[in-house]
């Protein structure tokens, strides 16, 4: 395929993975967790389909306006419903930009890898760092970075953020708010629920939280 559903993307944050990033969240996922921050993402059918190409050259353009901009992330909804043109536009993204790859999952690492799907298997060999596991309500925790439940792994499959291993401990679990010159507030990260529940009373835009 060469296009993408997506539900939403920014082009620069610092939430979502290791330095400032351009975030593709798909439209679309099976995964259906109790608890989902995102379930807007679930259907299949929504979102806005995106041609590659746009893609490609939108994360150029970002990285030519914002040159310390050091990867992409893709999460969702279910980037591996998505695997193989998702897979495509990581290859170009790498090879040609020299930028990292980070992809989320709500399936667990051992099911990916086995899975006998090649998209799948070309995703996860252009993934710098996976971060796998559905969000599960009852293992809520937001004290490590860009996660919102304890089950949840980080996979350093290359060597581009293993530094980070041990350093993990120390980064911070935060929230990016935006005032768009509309006036309506958008926000993404991860946020304890009170801060959302502020955010949603306010009335003001809407939360877009990690796998
Ligand atoms: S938390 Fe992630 S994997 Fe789970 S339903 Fe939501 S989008 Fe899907």
């Amino acid at each position: 395929m060469d296009f993408v559903r997506v539900s939403r993307i920014v082009e620069q944050t610092k939430v979502e993975g290791p330095g400032l990033r351009y975030v593709i969240w798909v439209q679309g996922c099976p995964i259906r967790c109790e608890g989902c921050f995102n379930p807007h993402t679930w259907d299949m059918d929504g979102g806005k389909i995106y041609a590659l190409e746009d893609l490609f050259q939108d994360i150029r353009s970002t990285l030519e306006r914002a040159p310390e901009l050091e990867g992409v992330t893709f999460l969702g909804g279910e980037p591996f419903s998505q695997a193989e043109a998702l897979s495509r536009l990581a290859g170009r993204i790498r090879r040609e930009l020299d930028l990292s790859v980070v992809t989320f999952s709500g399936y667990p690492y051992e099911h990916i890898k086995k899975a006998e799907d090649a998209g799948w298997q070309r995703l996860l060999g252009e993934t710098d760092l996976l971060i796998d596991g559905p969000y599960i309500k009852s293992q809520h925790d937001l004290s490590r970075p860009w996660v919102g439940s304890r089950n949840q792994q980080y996979r350093f499959l290359t060597e581009r953020y293993k530094h980070l291993e041990k350093q993990l401990p120390k980064i911070p679990n935060k929230l990016e708010i935006r005032l768009h010159p509309d006036g309506t507030i958008t926000a993404n990260g991860m946020a304890q629920t009170a801060d959302i529940e502020l955010l949603l009373r306010l009335g003001y835009g809407r939360k877009e939280a990690n796998a």
